[in-house]
């Protein structure tokens, strides 16, 4: 029996992008093989999504580079104004708008920045121009007083010392720091994962340094704080750049596709019905059946057991209990703070971690 779609957030993303960056997970740049929409094919789907959902956020690639996108924007927030938008910017996007704009029609942005200085991130991403638009961005929305994120993607190249500067970079501009586990897909490659000795040496590292507004389910269950187990196939799905649906932006290719959402013939409970958003739904980890963390941590975030651990019925990198981390679980019980930030569209979309350092950081 088909069941009303839960899906609350939607994350969509176009493939035209200005830059060039090494971890891309959707290889976006300025192919002609990339889809382009007109704005009557954009608001199909936006006309099919928003009377369900809460928020929605546009990333991947870099919305300004996409036609009709930013005219897209201004269409959902004024037909449907109880949608709560985002957009994921490497800045470019956010130099474009005006200010009114910005205000008038988003709820929060998130900056991606991936190394607290400009020669690497500039390095990273392909781009001479890539720090001096993230931070000008940065200075435009606080100017404008719209809630802002830095996302940085944490990377094995990424270091302590360079978190406390990212941590800084943060407070500087009065913004959150989102970060998104480095998943291998797309074009990074496998060098850039990290260990889960390294991810708990961050979350070590940053315990008395922030206040976590969310943790990804892998950390949080062990260190006993509140959060989301992975939503995939849950409450949120993402529009990849071909129109095709699937649970996660990580998640790609027929196996993990619940539908084309510009086919007429396929609405919301159809995604949420697939057989795919099924099949996360009921993931059932036999090596996390018998630990204290299964009702909290519920096996981490889907995507990391599936593109580096063979598949959903398999861990999250980060394990505590497995890869042999609960000394430091043990050290960290009881001190990490947890303190929702804002109404952030990210928060709830996908297995991250968002904190707010502490003033003077
Ligand atoms: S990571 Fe973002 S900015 Fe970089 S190429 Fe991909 S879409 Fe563009
Ligand atoms: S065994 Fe499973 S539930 Fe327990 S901490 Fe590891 S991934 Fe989480």
């Amino acid at each position: 029996m088909e069941t009303i779609s839960k899906i609350k957030k939607i994350g969509w993303g176009f493939g035209l992008c200005n830059m060039n960056c090494e971890h891309c997970y959707n290889s976006s740049g300025m192919k002609e093989s990339i889809p382009r929409y007109s704005f009557g094919e954009l608001i199909i789907v936006a006309d099919k999504i928003c009377p369900h959902i809460r928020d929605i956020n546009f990333g991947t690639g870099e919305l300004a580079c996409n036609p009709n996108a930013m005219e897209l924007i201004r269409y959902i927030a004024t037909k449907y104004p109880h949608v709560d938008i985002a957009i994921t910017s490497n800045g470019y996007t956010i130099t474009q708008m005006t200010p009114v704009d910005i205000k008038r029609n988003l709820n929060d942005v998130d900056i991606s920045i991936d190394f607290p200085d400009s020669e690497r991130h500039n390095s990273f991403r392909r781009h001479g121009e890539a720090w001096n638009w993230a931070i000008r961005s940065l200075e435009i929305l606080r100017d404008v007083r719209l809630q802002r994120t830095i996302t940085m993607c944490l990377t094995d190249q990424v270091e302590l010392e360079d978190m406390l500067k990212m941590l800084r970079l943060a407070d500087k501009y009065e913004a959150c720091l989102r970060i998104n586990w480095y998943r291998k897909t797309g074009r990074g490659s496998k060098n850039l994962q990290i260990s889960a000795e390294k991810a708990w040496s961050v979350i070590e590292f940053l315990a008395d340094k922030a206040v976590f507004s969310s943790l990804d389910s892998i950390f949080a269950g062990p260190l006993g704080v509140k959060s989301q187990p992975c939503p995939a196939g849950n409450f949120s799905a993402r529009i990849h750049q071909d129109m095709n649906v699937t649970a996660y932006p990580f998640l790609k290719g027929k196996m993990w596709t619940a539908g084309n959402i510009l086919d007429s013939h396929t609405s919301m409970n159809d995604i949420y019905n697939s057989v795919s958003f099924r099949k996360l739904r009921n993931r059932s980890i036999p090596r996390c059946q018998d630990c204290a963390f299964k009702s909290t941590c519920g096996g981490g975030c889907v995507t990391r057991a599936a593109l580096h651990n063979n598949g959903i019925l398999e861990i999250d990198d980060y394990c505590p209990v497995y890869y042999q981390q609960m000394t430091v679980v043990d050290r960290l019980r009881g001190k990490i703070i947890v303190h929702k930030q804002g109404n952030l569209v990210h928060d709830g979309y996908l297995c991250t971690t968002i904190l707010k350092p502490h003033e003077g950081v």
